[in-house]
């Protein structure tokens, strides 16, 4: 593996120069491999002798996906300093948090978030815009920077290249030390087994955050290391027609998705008026997703191979892929099996014992792309690794042949008497439902039994279905603890930039009984 992050894209540079490395859904611009590595290079010179960016400074990337993002964030690790990047939906208070917490000292953003960190007093500089007195433009930044002039800085592996802050989905977000050995690694796992589905360049569409690990390591850096292209997508709001329009336009032939647009693939059906022949592989992630969704939208994409990865943030993105082989038959529900140079164990919850195969305990994984812990939190680091295992905090099981069910989180199960209920399960079955759109299922306190799952659900447009209806159907299919004591309907499932549901926030409408 080569030292610096910098190093996955130099490598292909030199490999495919002309080949399209980066393009802009929204404007088009596209950048060859070439192209890339003289933006970055000169962004690194301007950044280091204009902006005075040292070794071992953060810089916080505040911005939509754009093709500069990736060059940015080259760039500054290319200094040997540290990217931190943040939700461009986060109010104010949040990144000035996260600002103190990562001691940023330089902020590279867009003029439409530049309020939301005006008052920091952070050095900034603008990727668009006009600019204005307190910020510096990043055109005048690089113009006449000479990428001839970058000289590379000691850069051990083992250096920190970014703080990434995990979703907070299970409290608050906690901020993860990744190095430039983690993403290395990363990209090299993600694509050993790779299989390029047929001839011809790959354009893989990147919508999901450049913040999120998932679009940052697992697409965007592990693809340009392989020599795929990226079409840089922001989409600060889920739109599936813009989802649909770009695979067109971009003749697209790798989709990674999250479970909300895996959902809306299988309920639009086929894609109507959009071409979406490019497509050969929708891949799913982030979150948990029930197997008839997948099994739906693998019936809607017939040509296209339908799979599912896992990972974190801890991670750097990965933890196992699924390499489905065409012609094979498919069972699907699992993520896979371990990416090469990742090892795990699934251990008994309570006495912490190696589990065998098919039964359930937490997922403990070993590899080069574990973070070296989170940054100012010794605590919560010795919680989460353990000997050189991290703790994943996500409970599953390998079957026999080496594929890992993820089924819940740990923290996420309901726990009724002596059972425990994963909210997963049953939206799983409930989006099985022809006339059901989305699906979420919470805790309910029930002085007798501690907790008893209820249900949020959204309806289609045209359906008549009652409560009654809903638990019926579910309570057919599970044992009689699981069925849900409540079904309310809902017009929408509140969810993450990252395509995860935002379960505490529902829990704290129903609690303060809003709902
Ligand atoms: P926080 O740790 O701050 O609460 P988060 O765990 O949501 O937030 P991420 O690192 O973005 O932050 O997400 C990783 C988690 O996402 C995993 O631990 C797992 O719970 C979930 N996840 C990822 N992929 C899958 C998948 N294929 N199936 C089920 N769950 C998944
Ligand atoms: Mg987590």
């Amino acid at each position: 593996p080569g030292l610096a992050l910098t190093d996955l894209l130099l490598r292909r540079t030199d490999a495919c120069p002309t080949a399209l490395a980066l393009a802009d859904a929204a404007t088009g611009q596209a950048l060859t491999f070439a192209a890339v590595r003289s933006a970055f290079l000169t962004t690194a010179v301007a950044l280091a002798s204009r902006a005075g960016v040292r070794p071992g400074d953060v810089v916080l990337l505040l911005a939509p996906n754009c093709v500069l993002y990736p060059v940015c964030f080259f760039a500054v690790t290319a200094l040997g300093a540290v990217v931190t990047t943040a939700n461009p939906l986060y109010t104010p208070r949040e990144i000035a948090k996260q600002v103190t917490d990562s001691r940023a000292k330089f902020a590279i953003t867009v003029s439409e978030l530049l309020p939301k960190i005006a008052g920091l007093g952070l050095p900034t500089i603008l990727l668009d815009g006009d600019g204005g007195t307190s910020v510096t433009l990043y055109s005048d930044l690089v113009a006449g920077a000479k990428e001839t002039e970058y000289r590379r800085p000691q850069i051990k592996q083992c250096d920190t290249a970014a703080l990434l802050y995990s979703s907070g989905t299970t409290g608050a977000s906690k901020g993860v030390i990744l190095t430039h050995r983690n993403f290395i690694s990363a990209a090299a796992m993600v694509t050993a087994d790779q299989d390029e589905h047929g001839e011809g360049p790959n354009v893989f569409l990147c919508f999901l955050p450049m913040f999120h690990i998932f679009g940052l390591s697992v697409i965007t850096f592990a693809q340009m290391q392989r020599g795929n292209a990226i079409v840089a997508m922001s989409m600060p709001r889920f739109d599936m027609d813009y989802v649909m329009a770009s695979v067109q336009r971009h003749r697209v032939t790798h989709l990674f998705c999250v479970p909300p647009v895996m959902i809306a693939l299988a309920k639009i059906g086929r894609a109507g008026k959009y071409d979406l022949s490019s497509l050969k592989f929708i891949g799913s992630g982030a979150a948990p997703l029930g197997k008839d969704v997948m099994e739906v939208v693998a019936r809607n994409f017939p040509d296209a191979i339908i799979a599912q990865g896992y990972g974190m943030t801890e991670t750097c993105g990965i933890i196992s892929l699924e390499y489905p082989e065409e012609g094979q038959p498919r069972q699907f529900g699992s993520t896979g099996s371990l990416v090469s140079g990742v090892e795990a164990k699934i251990i008994d919850i309570e006495t912490l014992k190696c589990l065998p195969p098919n039964q359930l305990g937490e997922i403990c994984v070993r590899g080069l792309n574990i973070m070296q812990g989170y940054f100012n939190n010794v605590q919560a680091t010795e919680f989460t690794i353990k000997q050189g295992w991290l703790h994943t905090g996500d409970i599953g099981y390998f079957d026999e042949g080496g594929q890992l069910f993820v089924v819940d989180r740990l923290k996420e199960l309901i726990k009724y008497k002596g059972f425990q209920i994963a909210p997963a399960e049953l939206e799983g079955l409930l989006l099985s439902h022809p006339e059901i759109l989305d699906a979420v299922v919470i805790p309910f306190p029930d002085a007798e039994a501690g907790e008893v799952p209820i249900a949020y659900v959204v309806r289609s447009p045209v359906s008549s279905l009652t409560e009654v209806d809903v638990q019926k159907f579910i309570e057919k299919q599970v044992a009689s603890y699981k069925r849900l004591r409540r079904v309310t309907f809902v017009d929408s499932v509140p969810k993450s930039a990252a395509g995860k549901i935002l379960r505490r926030e529902l829990i704290a409408q129903v609690r303060s009984s809003k709902l």
